[in-house]
């Protein structure tokens, strides 16, 4: 089966395409077709309904099986903030430096017991004939008090897990433990039951 992976993103391809492999599926993206995807607003007030905005229009406009993620990092003091507003914390789109100082900001003062804080990866899948699913992996932690490491994106030098701060693990360890290793694994073994 052929798949559009509804993403800008090629280190997400380049997983995904690893995954899928074995199960004799192909994995193409945007700029693998002719027109990009249309832009789609990530309105929804939940993971799993954005990945799924995502992949529904990516289905409909190729025709393909598509695959869609959203994920984002859920801090227990904060009520779950910034949650699916994670790439925009601080105002702008994907401005990492200025996230992490804004979330270091709101969470000064506060001890390492309620610091406590977790990552989560949904994926959708949509089949041509409508038939669709979602997935979830979580990855739970804490928050550093300051900086760690020089690995990873967004949130990864403040986050600590169960193998240490994602900003200083290898790939390997961090695909290990982490919220989109765990959904991705999840996603291949649903996927199975389509072929
Ligand atoms: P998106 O799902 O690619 O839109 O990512 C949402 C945002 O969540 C990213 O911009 C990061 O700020 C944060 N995020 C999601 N996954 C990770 C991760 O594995 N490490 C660090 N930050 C992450």
């Amino acid at each position: 089966m052929k798949f559009i992976l509804a993403t800008k993103n090629m280190k997400k391809l380049a997983e995904l395409q690893r995954i899928l492999a074995p199960l004799n599926c192909e994995v193409i993206c945007e700029r693998d077709l002719e027109k990009p995807l249309p832009e789609v607003v990530e309105d929804a007030d939940t993971f799993e309904g954005n990945a799924l905005l995502k992949a529904r229009s990516a289905a409909k406009v190729t025709g393909l099986a598509a695959i869609a993620d959203d994920s984002g990092l859920c801090v227990d003091y904060l009520d779950g903030a910034p949650g699916v507003y994670s790439a925009r914390y601080a105002g702008e789109e994907h401005d990492d430096e200025k996230n992490n100082a804004k979330l270091l900001k709101a969470l000064e003062g506060v001890e390492k017991e309620k610091r406590t804080a977790f990552f989560v990866s949904a994926v959708a899948v949509v089949f041509p004939s409508g038939e669709e699913f979602t997935v979830r992996g979580e990855c739970h932690g804490y928050i550093a008090n300051e900086k760690q490491g020089e690995n990873g994106f967004g949130y990864d030098p403040l986050f600590i897990s169960e193998k240490g701060c994602f900003g200083s693990l290898s790939a390997e360890d961090k695909d290990s433990v982490s919220h989109r290793g765990k959904s991705l694994r999840k996603m291949a073994e649903k996927i199975k039951e389509y072929l």
